[in-house]
């Protein structure tokens, strides 16, 4: 692995999953190969390190596959770690935010004492479509008093303009 853009060339296009008429993305073929997820973890966060001087207080990744990358990067930064998950899996007082799936609602929450007021935080997922996963994750980051700095993507699915729904910077990886 000399560049990103060899790392770029493990990620695995499927088609018709999960359902018929999706081309999916997969990123685990990446995690085959250690040097390659290395070589990802350092570009995130030598991209963090490099573009903001604000300490980040805690790495939020979202169920599941932001939970590849958010407390590796997190352990890097020295920061804390804090998991949005679907409803109903984290135990102890919870706060909610809905999404809109492309069938119906989901629902995600957050630990209550997971994030402090004013604190600083970064959101981490594999991949942003339309935008309404991270959105509803930076909402419950905000009614815990954070202040979300950017949003990470590995994969940004450039045409569904996902980005606009964010009211934060965001770095996206792969285009
Ligand atoms: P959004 O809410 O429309 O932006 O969808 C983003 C969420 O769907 C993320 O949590 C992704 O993990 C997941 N997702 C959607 N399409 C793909 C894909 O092609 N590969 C991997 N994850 C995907």
């Amino acid at each position: 692995i000399q560049n990103i853009q060899d790392v770029r060339s493990l990620i695995r296009f499927i088609p018709d999953f999960p359902q018929k008429g999706i081309l999916f993305q997969d990123i685990f073929p990446v995690f085959q190969n250690p040097k390659a997820v290395e070589f990802l973890i350092n570009h995130i966060v030598d991209h963090i390190t490099s573009t903001i001087k604000e300490k980040i207080d805690v790495v939020v990744g979202l169920e599941s596959r932001g939970f590849l990358f958010a407390p590796i990067v997190a352990l890097k930064l020295n920061s804390a770690f804090a998991p949005v998950r679907k409803e109903g899996k984290l135990p102890g007082n919870t706060i909610n935010a809905e999404y809109k799936k492309e069938y119906g609602v989901d629902t995600f929450e957050m630990q209550e004492d997971a994030i402090k007021q004013n604190q600083n935080i970064i959101i981490i997922d594999d991949l942003i479509a339309t935008g309404g996963t991270a959105d509803a994750a930076g909402r419950l980051v905000k009614k815990l008093g954070g202040k979300v700095l950017e949003y990470i993507f590995v994969i940004e699915l450039t045409e569904l303009e996902g980005c606009k729904k964010l009211d934060a910077p965001v770095f996206s990886i792969f285009k």
